[in-house]
């Protein structure tokens, strides 16, 4: 059944055209397949764009990345910005939570990761966040792999 299929391949190229900058990187593999609804998936793609782009100084590098790996999607937004406090991180996708230390100054309502665990799990996928080194947070969502065999 080729229903509720998209390419997420192309979508990623058509993401990187939105986010057109040197520092922010695209790796991805080629006819990368997905069950769902891409208006959703990209808004999964944005809000953690945003995320990377709106808690790191300005030009830090951003690697949006994703490849098959045993038959699963594995996506990552990877940035060098202020990190995430081990105690926060299991808070964060929580709707309207926002790391009150952040002393950024930055706007938001707290719902953008709560918005991607909700696409996520409707795909029957986890998405998870771990420290980057030596700075900045890694998002990692992984996601069945569509198999047309
Ligand atoms: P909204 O997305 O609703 O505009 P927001 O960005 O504050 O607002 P979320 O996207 O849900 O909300 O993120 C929740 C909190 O997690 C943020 O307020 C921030 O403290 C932290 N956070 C999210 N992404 C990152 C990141 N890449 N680096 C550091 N902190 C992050
Ligand atoms: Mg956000």
């Amino acid at each position: 059944c080729v229903k509720n299929i998209f390419n997420l391949s192309k979508l990623l190229e058509e993401v990187s055209k939105l986010y057109n900058q040197p520092h922010i990187k695209f790796k991805f593999g080629k006819n990368i397949f997905l069950r769902g609804r891409e208006d959703y998936f990209l808004m999964v793609l944005q809000n953690l764009i945003e995320n990377a782009i709106k808690y790191s100084a300005e030009n830090e590098e951003i690697l949006i990345e994703c490849n098959i790996e045993n038959q699963n999607v594995m996506l990552t937004v990877t940035d060098n910005g202020i990190g995430i406090p081990e105690q926060e991180r299991g808070k964060i996708f929580e709707r309207f939570y926002r790391v009150s230390t952040h002393e950024n100054n930055s706007k938001g309502f707290g719902l953008g990761l709560s918005l991607v665990k909700n696409i996520v799990s409707k795909m029957n996928g986890q998405v998870t966040v771990e420290p980057n080194y030596p700075k900045g947070s890694k998002f990692i969502i992984k996601l069945p792999a569509v198999n047309f065999e």
